[in-house]
């Protein structure tokens, strides 16, 4: 009758453990949705990252371009540049490289006029074509960060509390030597995000930085890369991302390049459909 107690006190100090266990691994839904990631396709390789508050926009102000590939329609633009949702909030815009099939200046000017708190972090190709296009790049400046590390390098920094990798990448194509193409990696929460642009898919060009080792976990990646055997070697060994975004994909042959890609990557995630949204 002595020990009693004792056991007794063991076996509520048990329950009340089991019960708080129980309850840390179902966070309330508030917590769970702060932590989670949700990327929306927008057009062509245009993304919309959003982390809790954080909200980053990729290649994702453009409304021409190559007829062949998909373009931002102009009311989806409009709804962009004034901050409605999902947009508003952006607290990031990012654009790889200045074909205008990824970046259109003077929209991200206006964006960034409507919309004071949103920064733009680019090249200096893209962000002297602000200067250049946009009547009132005076009243912006401030917002615009110039960064462009030379093909091979890169720089990191904390942008509007995001922190990002500025990967220098040649462009593919002979004829796009002199484009500087810069790749991304944004951390957002856990989640590790690479978006590498119309990069060249040579050796050469991924070597450099070590991609493997930096542990990416979503990789935004043009489609041709997964569907020719010679530049899924670059995926494979140079990349090594958890999971695959492909994009790029011209809308005409959406379906057959989805089924291609798919075949070779099963886990793949293929974006087609205007606002398609995933989840992590
Ligand atoms: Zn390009």
């Amino acid at each position: 009758m002595k020990q009693f107690p004792g056991f007794l006190v063991r076996v509520i100090i048990f329950l009340i453990c089991l019960i708080k266990s129980v309850g840390a691994s179902e966070p309330p839904f508030s917590v769970a949705l702060e932590n989670s990631l949700q990327i929306r396709y927008i057009a062509n390789e245009g993304v919309l990252l959003t982390h809790g508050k954080q909200k980053v926009l990729i290649d994702a102000h453009h409304f021409q371009g190559n007829p062949l590939y998909d373009h931002v329609p102009p009311l989806r633009l409009q709804q962009m540049v004034n901050g409605l949702k999902p947009f508003d909030g952006v607290s990031l815009i990012l654009a790889t490289h200045m074909h205008a099939d990824h970046f259109d200046a003077a929209t991200v000017g206006q964006h960034l006029l409507l919309n004071s708190r949103t920064r733009f972090v680019a090249s200096e190709q893209m962000t002297s074509l602000i200067k250049k296009e946009f009547k009132q790049y005076e009243k912006i400046r401030g917002q615009i960060e110039t960064v462009t590390p030379g093909v091979g390098f890169f720089e990191e920094g904390e942008f509007n509390g995001i922190r990002v990798k500025l990967l220098g990448m040649k462009h593919s194509g002979k004829r796009f030597n002199t484009m500087q193409n810069i790749a991304y990696i944004i951390k957002l929460g856990k989640y590790k995000l690479l978006h590498i642009g119309d990069a060249d898919g040579s050796i050469q060009n991924f070597e450099p930085f070590k991609l493997p080792s930096e542990g990416i976990d979503i990789a935004f990646i043009p489609y041709w890369f997964l569907t020719h055997k010679a530049l899924q070697k670059i995926v494979n060994e140079y990349i090594q991302p958890g999971r695959i975004i492909a994009i790029h994909i011209p809308p005409a042959k959406a379906a057959e390049v989805a089924k291609e890609v798919l075949e070779y990557y099963p886990g793949a995630i293929v974006f087609t459909k205007p606002l398609q949204t995933v989840e992590f």
